[in-house]
């Protein structure tokens, strides 16, 4: 069943020893605040050097480079939407993160990925909303990809771990 390869953790994604970890970027990938920030200091210049090269990306999509003093191997980059109300497609464009996040995990043949609570920083974006999304988009994609071997969602604080536990419950029992 794949819902027991997601796992959802406390902890800095800096930190997390899996192949991949996904950053919550901007449209022009040169870097911010927040877990993007975190990125780039544990990562160091050159993956500002790579992301640079790479030009920008658009809300919903992802690009991949690779995670150079980080423990991870890979950085996936994905840029959440900006809360407006929910009535501007947000909630379409936050699934668009983790599904082209995953084509990447994917296309690469990485096995363990870890994603940050992607647009529910500085981007305002509800979290039990972008939980539930998070984690009913990332489950249905497990169903057709068998190779991923584990997902797991890095929480920074209290209230986003419980937000994340409370939509893995609520997708449990809907299944
Ligand atoms: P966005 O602009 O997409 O909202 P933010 O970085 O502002 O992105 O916030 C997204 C989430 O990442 C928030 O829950 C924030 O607390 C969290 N976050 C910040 N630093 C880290 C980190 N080092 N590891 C994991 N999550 C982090």
């Amino acid at each position: 069943m794949e819902i027991h390869k997601i796992s959802v953790i406390q902890g800095d994604i800096t930190k997390q020893h899996v192949d991949a970890i996904v950053n919550a970027a901007n449209n022009t990938l040169l870097g911010g605040g927040g877990v993007d920030g975190a990125i780039h200091r544990a990562a160091g210049p050159r993956l500002l050097e790579e992301c640079k090269l790479i030009g920008g990306c658009k809300t919903g999509d992802a690009v991949i480079t690779l995670g150079y003093r980080l423990p991870a191997n890979w950085v996936i980059h994905t840029v959440g939407p900006v809360w407006r109300g929910g009535t501007h497609g947000e909630a379409g464009l936050l699934a668009n993160c983790y599904k082209n996040s995953l084509r990447l995990v994917v296309k690469h043949n990485i096995h363990t990925v870890a994603f940050p609570s992607i647009s529910t920083g500085a981007y305002n974006y509800p979290v039990n909303d972008a939980s539930y999304i998070a984690v009913k988009t990332v489950a249905a994609f497990l169903k057709t990809n068998p190779s991923i071997q584990e997902i797991r969602f890095v929480c920074f604080n209290n209230a986003t771990y419980s937000a994340y536990m409370h939509a893995l419950n609520k997708y449990r029992q809907e299944i």
